[in-house]
């Protein structure tokens, strides 16, 4: 059946261009310049998944995007985010799970380019080499990178984060025991498998009913310097910076153009405020029945695209 998405949001995006380019400008002028932050997961030639981008795409995005912003890490978004003003629209790449396939391309690429990458990665499946079960759900037992491949990755200086130890939807857990399992040990295991500091932890799945507001205390405590979600929304200055939201770069140029240039529906996304949440909560903060409530309404209104996934418990 034909996809009318595409065009339409071809439309949408060629028709609100020059709104959307003035605003932009605007925003940049006044010191209020986006720092949009990407993610991917695998990128590959053959067997296709949702969350699967061609190598010739991802060249395509990465051209498109150095004609426009600066490429700048998760350390520099956080900076532009703190700072009472930022000028120069910049964009951080990120990749989440560990997909092997992605070392024999995209990571060389940016590698070779000097781009900035942050790999989360989640570590049972790489030290038990197992697929991810949201892989297994769509019968395509896919490669996970090896604890090797991490290493030299992390040699090579991409920073590796935390995205849980057994991607488990955290929005689902309440047990502080578990909760410190998938972030506390994630950190720490990782660190000494790659004999370097982990410094930023992505939330599996990652959309408002996945996070969880005790996860962002636990991350703070253990010493991570930032929590990532993928629901989509920008950061600007004068954002929380430990918060960084991502955006989906997606598999073609229409979604990554029309998420990359301000799309005036995106920027009315509430970001998720967990700070509220855990001083709702205190003096408990590893138990969040508020959070709880608002991640049950958020999933009646929002269908992310892993929802259709199984977590691995
Ligand atoms: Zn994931």
């Amino acid at each position: 059946m034909f996809n009318w998405k595409k065009p339409l949001l071809s439309l949408y995006y060629y028709g609100t261009y020059p709104v959307r380019m003035r605003r932009f400008r605007d925003e940049a002028s006044h010191g209020h310049a986006p720092a949009i932050v990407l993610y991917y997961h695998r990128i590959a030639e053959d067997r296709a998944t949702p969350w699967t981008t061609s190598y010739a795409m991802f060249l395509r995005q990465m051209r498109w995007l150095r004609k426009r912003f600066d490429f700048v890490s998760l350390a520099e978004v956080q900076q532009r985010v703190a700072q009472a003003a930022n000028a120069r629209p910049c964009v951080s790449i990120t990749f989440d799970d560990g997909y092997s396939d992605n070392c024999r391309d995209a990571i060389p690429w940016l590698i070779k380019e000097r781009i900035p990458c942050t790999y989360f990665v989640t570590l049972r499946n790489v030290l038990k080499e197992e697929p991810f079960s949201h892989d297994l759900v769509w019968g395509r037992p896919l490669a996970v990178n090896s604890l090797e491949q991490i290493k030299a990755m992390s040699a090579a200086g991409i920073e590796i984060g935390a995205h849980g130890f057994t991607h488990s939807d955290l929005g689902t857990i309440s047990d502080p025991r578990l909760l410190s399992y998938e972030v506390k040990t994630a950190k720490e295991e990782m660190e000494a498998a790659i004999g370097r500091e982990v410094r930023y932890f992505a939330f599996p799945f990652g959309h408002p009913a996945n996070l969880n507001a005790a996860v962002f205390e636990i991350a703070r405590q253990v010493g991570f310097s930032g929590v990532c979600s993928a629901y989509g929304g920008y950061n600007f200055s004068g954002d929380d910076p430990f918060h960084v939201q991502r955006i989906c770069a997606g598999n073609d140029m229409i979604h990554l153009k029309n998420w990359a240039t301000l799309d005036p529906r995106k920027l009315r996304t509430a970001r998720f405020d967990y700070q509220k949440m855990l001083a709702c909560n205190s003096p408990t903060p590893t138990t969040a029945p508020s959070q709880a409530a608002s991640a049950s309404s958020a999933k009646k209104q929002q269908t992310p695209i892993t929802k259709t996934l199984v977590p691995n418990h």
